[in-house]
């Protein structure tokens, strides 16, 4: 069963419980390591941010997309995401102050003038806010690049910002085609999802979360889960001797690397309890950036995201 619904943990409405979950891992973060309090606090008033408008979109009116579900499975069956080249319509005024709040915490949480001038541009409008999330959704790392470079802005903060703000949205989306498949063409075509990148968004996974065994892939843009029905490198599909999984460190065999020799890819995985509702999969993700630091020091990374090129708008 390779796409694997993420319980909400709670439901909407009743936030706080999704943010004392999240409370209690950061504790135990500190506890462990207590330097890093600077990115728990910033990260603390983000995923804040995140989390209220998730709330606000789930008690809004989502787009009603018109995309059948035969349609959907066929493009998956080719490997395509579904939401690339689809026309989805952004609520752009509720995300376009979401930019501003984001940037104005990543100016408070030690970004500075950095993010205070993301936000001058997004007011500004010299930085078209539509067009930026629009950007984001699609996933297009070139158009932010280029378009941040061009206007003096950091282009990895601008992207991180953007991305912050249309999660939430591209979540609630997900799980509204991908939770409870009526149709049977597209619940199998669900099932027999067996790719690296995210069947929704087409992201790569952001690390894999292991509970029981089940090593499951989760989405570093809409959070979505799935797993695939081998072991293989996520990205180039080797499944040899050149495709590797360590433990970096001996006493924690429960924190892994998987690295592969022939695409030079890596990617975390750890052993949860339960799977990370959104938005707390960036706490997997910060609670592990050890793992990163020595997959880089062996000369991995992780690689730029894949060009669904024709079916991009
Ligand atoms: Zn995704
Ligand atoms: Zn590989």
């Amino acid at each position: 069963m390779p796409y694997v619904p993420v319980s909400a943990g709670t439901r909407a409405g009743a936030p706080e419980p999704v943010l004392h979950t999240a409370e209690r891992r950061w504790q135990a973060m500190l506890a462990a390591r207590p330097e890093l309090a600077p990115a728990v606090d910033l990260q603390r008033r983000l995923l804040t941010l995140v989390e209220e408008l998730g709330r606000t979109i789930e008690n809004g009116r989502l787009p009603r997309l018109s995309l059948p579900p035969k349609y959907l499975a066929a493009k998956l069956a080719r490997g395509v995401p579904v939401f690339a080249g689809e026309p989805l319509p952004l609520p752009v005024p509720l995300l376009k102050q979401a930019l501003i709040e984001l940037s104005d915490a990543l100016a408070e949480g030690g970004a500075g003038e950095t993010a205070t001038h993301i936000r001058e541009a997004i007011e500004s409008g010299s930085m078209d806010a539509g067009s930026l999330l629009a950007a984001s959704l699609t996933r297009n790392q070139t158009a932010i690049r280029t378009g941040a470079t061009h206007r003096g802005l950091a282009p990895d903060l601008v992207w991180l910002v953007a991305e912050l703000a249309v999660s939430p949205f591209v979540h609630a989306l997900q799980r509204a085609l991908f939770d409870h498949p009526h149709d049977e063409t597209w619940r199998s075509a669900l099932e027999s999802w067996n790719r690296g990148y995210c069947p929704a968004c087409g992201s790569w996974p952001a690390l894999a979360e292991v509970i029981g065994g089940h090593r499951t892939l989760r989405c570093a843009f809409c959070s979505s889960g799935w797993e695939l029905n081998h072991y293989a490198c996520v990205y180039c599909d080797e499944g040899g001797e050149k495709f590797v999984t360590a433990a970096p460190n001996e006493d924690r065999k429960d924190r892994r690397v998987e690295v592969c020799g022939a695409c030079g890819g890596y990617l975390k995985t750890v052993d949860l309890t339960e799977l990370s509702p959104f938005p707390l999969l960036s706490i997997s993700d910060i609670e592990t950036t050890d793992l990163d630091v020595a997959a880089m020091d062996h000369g991995y990374a992780r690689p730029a995201l894949k060009d669904f090129g024709s079916t991009r708008r």
